[in-house]
């Protein structure tokens, strides 16, 4: 059936602006999917309002980001220094002013709510009643899924959050999942509805991040021009694994030494999650491993910048132990950089292994050494890689994905209009996750 889309969607991001710079601290791809669809929706003539936590008092409460796009800054809790983990206790402020927001409007101001990540989710469950509209929601990481493949001493994410996810899920009219894999985590392990899921694959800015000169780059970037170039790019956390990168290019760089193309490892971002307990770990461990002078660390970069980076690098790793989809992965190979990734959730659909990259199964050390060595050690297949990553990169641009988006849009619009005030079916599955957790503390 179709039926039109919303005119004026609110789209809901508590716990990061899309208007920070990626890279570091909470903010990373959802930062990137919130701007990039926002962007491409209003193009389209959606009307597009973004509510996300002021985290500065000079955030301004209401900012034109773009052509109709407004950034609502919206003030609950403390400006600076409030944990992630803390968010929880300020969702009652937050909601507050949203629904303030839309009072101060007239009645049927917005037409759809987009939550993004659970904590979002939990505003738009309550403003979806109190306003009658649909309420699309996108998970972007989900507990239970990060918890099964934990890193060596990571923090597990707590049963509340499961909980907390359950019940959005629960609640939300539809579902976006970013791949096949999401969709099915979201199934078997919260009881989500298929019928009620749309896969919507998220994209690259295709314009931006373009093949170009890697010498030029190099130059740019103050890099050594004659060396092989291995980069990571993201959010320095235990679950993003830049450590199996370092331990993995350790012999790589020895034995390179003194050599024509010595081995260097490139690390951009900066420390995240749990990360944020040990922010000088990776700095520790490359000397450890005795190559702290071969490995450069560089700050947040923005995109126009992060594009030189990729064009720079011989090779992309994404060793991630979870990851919903890897925009780092696309973005790359939209730069004609071949990618090395974990093949776990989103990165198995985000490189085509043989071809613009290489999947490894784990992570132990000595196949990603091997994997790596292998790459960097045929220069005709790294060619053909390259070649080959763009092309694949192009499968994947933010049009199709506010193309998806509208669709889905559309979906929850006309089955809401269909039945009239009527609840989503509860699964029973937040109430057993409740139980569950209530047993577990009575032990
Ligand atoms: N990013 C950036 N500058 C940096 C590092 C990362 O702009 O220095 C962006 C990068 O372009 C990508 C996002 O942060 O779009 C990371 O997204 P990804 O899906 O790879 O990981 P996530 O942060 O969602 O875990």
């Amino acid at each position: 059936m179709s039926f039109r889309g919303p005119r004026r969607v609110a789209l809901v991001s508590v716990h990061t602006s899309p208007l920070a710079q990626p890279g570091t601290g909470d903010a990373g791809g959802m930062n990137v999917y919130v701007w990039q669809t926002a962007q491409r929706l209003a193009r389209r003539g959606v009307e597009v309002e973004i509510f996300t936590r002021a985290t500065s008092s000079s955030d301004a409460p209401i900012v034109e980001a773009a052509p109709g796009v407004t950034v609502r800054n919206v003030v609950a809790g403390p400006f600076e220094g409030l944990d992630k983990r803390d968010l929880p206790t300020q969702l009652c402020a937050f909601t507050a002013s949203v629904l303030r927001a839309e009072a101060q409007q007239r009645p049927g101001y917005y037409d759809l709510i987009h939550s993004h990540y659970w904590l979002s989710g939990q505003v738009g469950w309550l403003a979806r009643d109190r306003w009658g509209v649909p309420l699309v929601h996108t998970a972007h990481t989900l507990a239970a899924v990060k918890n099964a493949s934990l890193a060596a001493g990571d923090t597990a994410e707590p049963m509340l959050r499961v909980i907390g996810e359950q019940q959005v899920v629960d609640e939300a009219d539809r579902l976006v999942a970013n791949t096949a894999t999401e969709a099915h985590e979201l199934v078997s392990m919260y009881h989500a509805d298929p019928a009620r899921i749309d896969i919507v694959t998220p994209g690259a800015d295709l314009d931006c991040y373009t093949p170009g000169s890697m010498e030029q780059a190099r130059a740019e970037l103050g890099l050594p021009s004659e060396a092989t170039l291995l980069t990571f790019v993201g959010r320095i956390q235990p679950l993003k694994a830049p450590d199996v990168l370092l331990r993995a290019a350790a012999p790589l760089i020895e034995r390179s030494r003194g050599g024509d193309r010595p081995v260097r490892v490139l690390i951009v971002g900066g420390p995240s999650g749990s990360g944020l307990e040990t922010p000088s770990a990776l700095v520790d461990l490359a000397t450890q491993l005795g190559i702290s002078d071969e490995v450069i660390f560089l700050s947040p970069q923005p995109s126009a910048k992060l594009a030189q980076v990729y064009r720079a690098s011989d090779v992309v790793a994404v060793p991630s132990y979870s990851e919903s989809f890897g925009l780092v992965a696309i973005e790359a190979q939209a730069c004609g950089t071949p990618v090395i990734a974990a093949d776990v959730g989103g990165l198995s659909v985000a490189v085509s292994s043989g071809r613009s990259g290489v999947l490894v199964n784990g992570h132990a050390i000595g196949d990603w050494t091997n994997a790596l060595e292998k790459m960097i050690g045929s220069p005709d297949e790294l060619a053909a890689m390259r070649r080959h990553a763009r092309a694949h990169a192009e499968n994947f641009s933010w049009e199709h994905t506010a193309d998806a988006l509208q669709e889905s849009y559309s979906r929850a619009m006309a089955s809401f209009a269909a039945a009239p005030g009527a609840r989503v079916s509860p699964t029973g599955a937040a109430r057993r996750a409740s139980r569950r957790w209530r047993r577990r503390h009575r032990a």
